[in-house]
């Protein structure tokens, strides 16, 4: 009942009709992409800038991945997306990426005049919006992760959200070895329709998962009020990712373009020397990039994406963490500020 419970929480907070837990993020996007019809030998639509996971979970679906470049908001560039569609395409998985959400309105255009059902990626912007939507509410469905290292966690976990009936009913069928929970049978007598796998969150898992969710707007207040202040103490001249107009982004970190590789190596160096080391750009770049993903990529896809690549070699995300003070950010802004100056 811890998961059932959780899952009745995440609907009523996010406003979504329906909600499965799952065993991770990576596995709610492999259930939701088969929820959604995505079979082998189709195409699914994601992007450059992301985690290896999202192209994991096309793979596993034996699908090929096709990754779009992403634009200054770090995010999906919906004027690439007429070129990538095929009449293989069968999935477009734009993914919020470090708390600000992906400009869904031309997207959601895009994907509704061609057929093509969205599957959001929100496993790094849980708590987000997009005008009035939290984001994974917006296409057939969208995905959480509750890993340790998301916004809120239960050592592993992720939950598919959706408001369809029938991307619903696939999901808890196929996550759960494809029990149909008929009513009129024990669950040793279950019907079943469909082969699936064992994708099950544990009651461990669900009963921490309601605790975080509990504790989730206040998290996110906390991290407002250091990137304010960040922002604040940093001034104008820095060249800030850009944020799409709808977007109410988590604050979950502060990421700037930096052209100058000196400069650069300055930035970081005090990042570094001052404990707030940077989140993912550059220090894990290589398992965020597309470009870097010949193992799992067709050539010609790891060519097309040089130039999300070259934009992401500039681009320095600096953490947000609540173990750092409001004060110690508005200290870190303007020592920021002095080499920019220098
Ligand atoms: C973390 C993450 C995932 C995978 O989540 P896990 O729970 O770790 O499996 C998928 N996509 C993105 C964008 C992520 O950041």
């Amino acid at each position: 009942y811890h998961v059932r419970e959780f899952e009745q929480a995440v609907s009523e907070k996010f406003k979504v009709a329906h909600c499965q837990a799952v065993s991770s993020g990576t596995s709610a996007t492999k259930v939701a992409l088969k929820a959604v019809g995505v079979k082998p030998g189709d195409e699914v639509i994601t992007q450059a800038f992301n985690f290896i996971a999202t192209i994991e979970a096309i793979l596993d679906c034996g699908a090929t991945p096709i990754v779009a470049n992403v634009d200054k908001s770090l995010n999906m560039d919906p004027l690439e997306l007429k070129n990538l569609v095929t009449t293989k395409t069968s999935a477009i998985v734009p993914v919020h990426m470090l708390g600000v959400s992906a400009e869904m309105d031309p997207i959601m255009k895009f994907a509704s005049e061609s057929g093509i059902p969205v599957v959001e990626d929100n496993c790094e912007s849980v708590g987000a919006k997009y005008g009035d939507k939290f984001l994974g509410t917006i296409g057939q469905a969208g995905v959480f992760s509750f890993d340790h290292g998301k916004i809120i966690t239960a050592g592993e976990g992720g939950m598919v959200l959706t408001n369809d009936e029938k991307t619903f009913r696939y999901a808890t069928e196929y996550h759960d070895h494809g029990h149909e929970n008929n009513p009129d049978f024990p669950r040793g007598l279950d019907t079943c329709s469909i082969p699936g796998f064992n994708y099950r969150m544990t009651e461990m898992q669900g009963a921490v998962g309601k605790v975080q969710l509990s504790k989730l707007d206040k998290m996110l207040e906390a991290n407002r009020e250091r990137y304010v202040e960040l922002v604040d103490s940093m001034g104008e001249e820095f060249d800030f990712r850009s944020i799409p107009e709808k977007s109410k982004t988590i604050h979950d970190c502060l990421i700037f373009f930096e052209q100058d590789e000196g400069q650069r190596k300055r930035y970081i160096n005090l990042l570094g020397s001052e404990g707030f080391g940077t989140k993912n750009l550059p220090d894990a770049i290589n398992w965020h990039c597309a470009a870097f993903w010949s193992h799992a990529l067709h050539s010609d896809q790891v060519e097309h994406v040089q130039l999300t690549k070259n934009l992401l070699c500039t681009a320095i995300a600096i953490p947000i963490w609540k173990r750092k003070s409001v004060e110690d950010y508005k200290q870190l802004g303007r020592k920021l500020l002095d080499i920019r100056k220098s």
